[in-house]
């Protein structure tokens, strides 16, 4: 059982020493999913968006039969991509009303009121110790906006935990979540700091952006289904592993590079 690993406490501190691994691990960590559920404002603002809808139609004399989905089934499909058009028809939003419903989600979802729905995952607080206990470089690469992910981890505490933070200037971009975009943002901060491609560097993330991400550069990725997309869904893309949170994929991840230390020395 990986989770159940024993850690040297001073296993972080020999990285570059003689007869040690010349690359000592690297962890590029997504935010959404493997650190914050967005999953509650994600509903939220799907039910807002349906809400929003009604109160229109009826102020213009038209009565629409929403059925809204619950949270359950609403994230099972979100998980498993299914198309937002898809979504609304499956709750009642007529094919003409399609393009002003998905316009409400898209102008939702970065609402302050919305964002503060966002909760830090179970566990996130002791992946992220364990990782910086034992000297594994933490990068937070997100498609979020940049200032919204650092006062969240600045709130928690947390921001000390990494190295550094990159995000995006671009509100919408973690809704969108454009693979070409993560794939390049990756890149640029192992660029920045001279990161190598190796197999003991690894992209964490909980969409096909991240493991696409993690390919392209290659490095070593774990894909999580403690976020938006499903097991079933992410085993398409061949993720190095799949794990079901960061706490279980920090596990590995210390277990594979203290492997790697007893091998070289
Ligand atoms: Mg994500």
């Amino acid at each position: 059982m990986v989770n159940a690993i024993a850690i040297d406490p001073g296993f972080g501190h020999g990285w570059g020493r003689k007869g040690r691994s010349l690359n000592p691990p690297v962890v590029f960590c997504d935010f959404d999913g493997p650190i914050v559920d967005v999953s509650d404002r994600y509903y939220q603002t799907y039910r807002m968006a349906l809400s929003a809808l009604q109160t229109r139609s009826s102020k213009t004399g038209i009565s629409l039969s929403l059925q809204p989905l619950d949270k359950q089934h609403f994230w099972q499909m979100k998980q498993n991509r299914v198309p937002d058009i898809d979504i609304a028809t499956r709750s009642g939003v007529p094919e003409e009303r399609f393009e002003e419903f998905l316009a409400g989600v898209t102008q939702l979802v970065n609402q302050p009121a919305l964002l503060h729905r966002d909760r830090l995952q179970a566990g996130v607080r002791w992946a992220l110790s364990l990782l910086h206990s034992q000297g594994i470089r933490l990068f937070l690469v997100t498609l979020r906006c940049q200032e919204q992910a650092e006062e969240i981890l600045r709130r928690h505490g947390l921001e000390d935990k990494f190295v550094a933070i990159r995000g995006t200037g671009d509100r919408t971009a973690a809704y969108k979540n454009q693979s070409e975009h993560k794939i390049q943002l990756l890149a640029d901060v192992m660029d920045e700091y001279a990161i190598a491609s190796s197999e003991s560097a690894w992209m964490i993330g909980d969409t096909e952006a991240d493991v696409l991400a993690g390919q392209t550069n290659r490095i070593s990725t774990i894909a999580l289904t403690s976020g938006i997309r499903s097991h079933k869904y992410l085993m398409q893309f061949s993720p190095t592993r799949i794990h079901s949170d960061l706490l279980s994929a920090a596990h590995y991840v210390v277990y594979r590079a203290e492997t790697a230390s007893a091998t070289v020395g």
